[in-house]
């Protein structure tokens, strides 16, 4: 049972809040998400991805960051709100969602230095260390000027139909820039003393007020904990919620941490609702409502939240990716069937900063709403499918959701295949939710599945189509000697069928060799049960202090990584840094982790030997070197297991080949889940 199955109500989640002007359904708000759709120019789509969410019952969402002008959009071909066109375009989305019943405010970001254009402007003429460009030094009228210009999208929001506007102050953004000595060393009215440096948020807010009337959602996204040095005190943050409650804002939103900042705030690896006790130190300081965020992703935890008084509405962004039925579902008492949000950031995040369209690991219809459909099957057909790993479940799934009827053949005891080598590795529990969810919906389909079954040649027949999911076996690196006892693989250690000495090195630096260090950096071996990461823990790990006792909650003593479990050497043939293909937005956090607990990063390598001490190498054309070692773990990457599919094939019934079995290089969940969805689609 999923561990939200046992709650079936959710009294603070679901109550309606009354803003006065206009009622809010319930206390879910979406939060904005850069998707990438606007930018493709097709608004249909973009209604249709927020028309589904209206549809879900989300109660207000927040469309992803619209720029004011050309120098504050994110990137220049950003999208913007300054013309005619914009608004008929946008028309064409709130129109969509009113009629699904929802409300959507747009986001206004002016990105100051972290837009990706060589003109952006900002406070103060400091280069971003996340960007390419430094800003432009704003004078007196160029702050004018984008004020008017923040001001004027406020307008044409409001003439496309849109219910309101969230105004960006945090994450490092632009207003945020001008709150804080490390980015605002003004000395004019706009810099200098707090009261100076927080005018520009605060007449954005006054002037947009006056602009769109009274009767209009105001959502101000203040950051509540920067995260950086010299970033705001907590008495700063409650003296600025306060001027802009004055100032006519309807909500205050929480914003954790800038960009720059090198403390996760939304990665899987950060414990859920880590951030709601920050919201609760402005609780009751201002009267008007506040939203808290981050890493909440089931209907149970936002309700605690809310249930604790940490906050009057949760916001949830990448859960509405995952599941756009969020809210009905909660309300409806299906709760365990909520496609839960796993915080890897692999398909929206990642995405987003790889230049490609957002979508969603656990689903992949998320922004792809108009072109993969599941519609009902003409003829109802009979499907085998081979290997319960994310690729196989994941087409089980949805063709049994088109009224197929599916067989499903799993060699070994259990379901999810490498995702239960996944839920293993500390940081990565949400995995265990995922696998849940894939049993629930497994038990609740026209489905059996056979466990403890292998499947032959014969048995599939019957079928009128056979998919083979078999996924892959590890890559056999052929090193001398590694028939040696003290050689294990991957699969070994992430089972517990190993028995791991004091010095390791592993060999192979993909992101196995990296989960699996995580994994022996910790003292085992792990058992099978989901436990919550320890916060505390956490916030010491990272440095995360009380922000009411630590400016920006940033711990003086800095991060303190636990002890590590053993000494740990990864190495990788590559003469390149270890880690550059993990996640674009995740990759620093493991890599991090690993240096500061003490991993020996390896590059450049070449494998002579393994002998009872430990793994000759050669690194970079230099004298043999010994890594010594009392263990040695193969993480060498993977290989198709397809002997079932090339045996159909041989007997004139080729069958559907997806996942690892189809092709093994860069497999993961995404695109094994991605492949199985629209192989289902077409069945
Ligand atoms: P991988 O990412 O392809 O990495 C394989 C590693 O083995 C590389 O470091 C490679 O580096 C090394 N290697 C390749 N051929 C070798 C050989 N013949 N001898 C010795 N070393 C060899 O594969 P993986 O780590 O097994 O991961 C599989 C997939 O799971 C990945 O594509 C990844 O996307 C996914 N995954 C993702 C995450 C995540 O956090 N997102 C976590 C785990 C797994 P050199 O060639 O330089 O030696
Ligand atoms: Fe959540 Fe991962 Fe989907 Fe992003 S890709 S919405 S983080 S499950």
């Amino acid at each position: 049972m999923s561990e939200d199955a046992e709650m079936t109500s959710y009294p603070h989640l679901l109550a309606p809040l009354d803003l006065g002007f206009t009622t809010l359904k319930n206390r879910v708000l979406m939060g904005s998400m850069h998707t990438g759709l606007e930018e493709t120019g097709d608004w249909n789509r973009v209604a249709a991805f927020y028309g589904t969410r209206a549809k879900g019952g989300v109660a207000l969402m927040v469309t992803g960051g619209v720029g004011p002008n050309q120098e504050g959009a994110v990137f220049p071909d950003a999208t913007r709100m300054e013309t005619a066109r914009d608004v008929a375009n946008h028309q064409i989305v709130t129109s969509h969602v009113h009629k699904e019943g929802g409300k959507i405010a747009m986001q206004i970001l002016h990105a100051g230095r972290y837009a990706y254009g060589p003109n952006c402007v900002a406070p103060s003429a400091i280069k971003s260390p996340i960007s390419p460009h430094a800003p432009t030094a704003l004078d007196a009228t160029g702050i004018e000027k984008q004020i008017q210009d923040i001001v004027q999208a406020a307008r044409l929001a409001q003439d496309a139909g849109y219910d309101g506007v969230e105004i960006m102050g945090s994450e490092g953004y632009f207003l945020n820039q001008f709150l804080v000595t490390h980015t605002n060393k003004r000395d004019d009215e706009w810099g200098g003393s707090y009261a100076n440096r927080m005018r520009l948020p605060v007449e954005v807010v006054r002037r947009v007020r006056a602009a769109v009337g009274s009767d209009f959602i105001l959502i101000y996204r203040l950051s509540m904990i920067d995260l950086i040095p010299n970033g705001s005190s907590f008495d700063e943050v409650v003296l600025l919620a306060q001027a802009v409650e004055d100032a006519g804002a309807t909500f205050i939103n929480t914003g954790i941490g800038w960009h720059e900042a090198r403390i996760p705030t939304i990665a899987t690896s950060v414990p859920r609702a880590a951030f709601a006790s920050v919201t609760q130190k402005l609780m009751g300081k201002v009267s008007v409502p506040l939203i808290t965020s981050n890493r909440i992703n089931t209907p149970k935890v936002a309700e605690q939240v809310l249930a604790d008084g940490a906050a009057d509405m949760v916001s949830m962004a990448r859960p509405m990716l995952a599941d756009p039925d969020f809210v009905v579902k909660a309300a409806s008492g299906a709760a365990a069937m909520i496609t839960p949000c796993i915080a890897c950031n692999q398909a929206c995040l990642d995405h987003t900063f790889g230049g490609k369209l957002s979508s969603c690991l656990v689903n992949p219809r998320a922004c792809h709403e108009t072109e993969l459909r599941l519609q009902p099957a003409a003829t109802s057909k009979i499907i085998a499918i081979v290997g319960a790993g994310p690729a196989g479940l994941a087409t089980a799934i949805a063709a049994a959701e088109r009224g197929h009827h599916v067989a499903v053949f799993e060699q070994s005891p259990t379901i999810g295949g490498q995702l239960n080598m996944a839920r293993q590795v500390p940081g990565k529990e949400e995995f265990h939710g995922l696998v849940q969810w894939f049993q629930t919906r497994l038990a609740a389909l026209p489905i059996t599945v056979h466990l403890n079954t292998r499947a032959k040649v014969e048995m599939l027949s019957r079928f009128d189509e056979v998919v083979i999911a078999t996924g892959v076996n590890p890559r056999d690196p052929g090193i001398p000697g590694q028939e040696r006892p003290h050689v294990v693989s991957y699969i070994d250690v992430l089972r517990d069928n190993a028995v791991v000495g004091d010095r390791v090195v592993i060999v192979g630096a993909g992101g196995i060799g990296f989960d699996v260090a995580e994994y022996l950096l910790h003292p085992g071996p792990k058992t099978h049960a989901a436990s919550e990461p320890n916060l505390a823990d956490w916030r010491t790990e990272w440095g995360v202090g009380d922000p009411t006792l630590h400016r920006a909650g940033l711990l003086p003593a800095g991060p303190k990584p636990p002890e590590p479990a053993r000494s740990v050497t990864l190495t990788q043939r590559k003469a390149e840094p270890l880690g550059r293909g993990l996640g674009k937005t995740t990759g620093w956090i493991h890599r991090t982790k690993l240096k500061r607990q003490g991993v020996r990063f390896v590059q450049g390598a070449q494998y002579q030997e393994i002998t009872e001490q430990g793994l000759v190498v050669q690194i970079r054309g230099q004298a043999p070197e010994l890594l010594a070692a009392d263990t040695i773990v193969l993480c060498a990457g993977q290989v198709s297991e397809n002997r079932l599919a090339k045996a159909l094939t041989e007997l004139g019934e080729p069958p559907h080949v997806i996942g690892g079995a189809d092709f093994a290089g860069e497999l993961d969940a995404k695109r094994a889940i991605d492949q199985g969805t629209r192989l289902a689609a077409r069945l």
